[in-house]
């Protein structure tokens, strides 16, 4: 049975969620605070974390950094502010998906399976081909490493995630929604924000410093990866 840990404050939300995902067949626990959910994940290894990010004790940001320090158990955000900057430090910490409350139970239920099913085939993904290379740029999809010419270049879990889409389809223009789809794993009407942030996030780090253009902007259509 896979388990699920609940963690929100919002008493009645929490129980209806433990009830439908119950229902599902799931096992739940639930944590009503920051510091009860890093000491649940600590002792009752999970498949998956609903994680509320308004909360007392510690805030599910925190709760979500001091959660992947250790593991990269799927995190969904829950999230009662439409703020994009709030999302987009949850991602950074490395969330894997976000809900804007209120949702549909059907939307979460579904989100829930994308990510448990996303996260099996990440445990069970081919050895080959592990090191992908552009010019200079070296990507290692093992051990998650990213450097230029040998000098490491540090990328949350996003960041990596959308580069390693981006050289995996290199000279291929992609969309914001594709790109959405493909490297958050669902389509997320609307919302292709977060792509333009992440595409920022990566030019910082490997465009502006080592004076190259591996990121192309296509206008009209999205995104291109080169080296130019
Ligand atoms: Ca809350």
């Amino acid at each position: 049975m896979q388990k699920i840990l609940i963690v929100e404050d919002e008493r009645k939300l929490a129980r209806y969620l433990e009830l439908e995902l119950m229902h599902e067949g799931y096992e739940i626990r639930l944590a009503h605070d920051g510091r009860a959910a890093v000491k649940a994940h600590a002792e009752w290894p999970c498949d998956l974390i609903l994680l509320d990010l308004m909360l007392p004790e510690l805030s599910g940001i925190e709760v979500c950094r001091r959660i992947r320090q250790k593991d990269s158990v799927p995190i969904i955000m829950l999230t009662a502010k439409d703020d994009v900057s709030d999302k987009v430090m949850g991602l950074d910490m490395g969330a894997d998906d976000y809900m804007t409350k209120p949702f549909a139970i059907e939307e979460l239920l579904a989100r829930i399976r994308v990510a448990l099913k996303r996260n099996a085939g990440d445990a069970v993904r081919e050895k080959d081909s592990r090191v992908l290379t552009e010019g200079a740029l070296k990507l290692d999809r093992d051990s998650r490493d990213v450097s230029y010419d040998g000098n490491p270049v540090q990328l949350t879990k996003k960041e990596f995630d959308l580069l390693e889409f981006l050289m995996l389809n290199r000279n291929i223009a992609l969309s914001r929604n594709e790109l959405l789809d493909k490297v958050w794993g669902y389509s997320y009407a609307g919302d292709t924000n977060v792509v333009d942030v992440y595409i920022r996030y990566l030019r910082c780090k490997l465009d502006d410093p080592f004076n190259i253009k591996l990121i192309h902007t296509v206008r009209g259509v999205g995104y291109l990866f080169k080296l130019d």
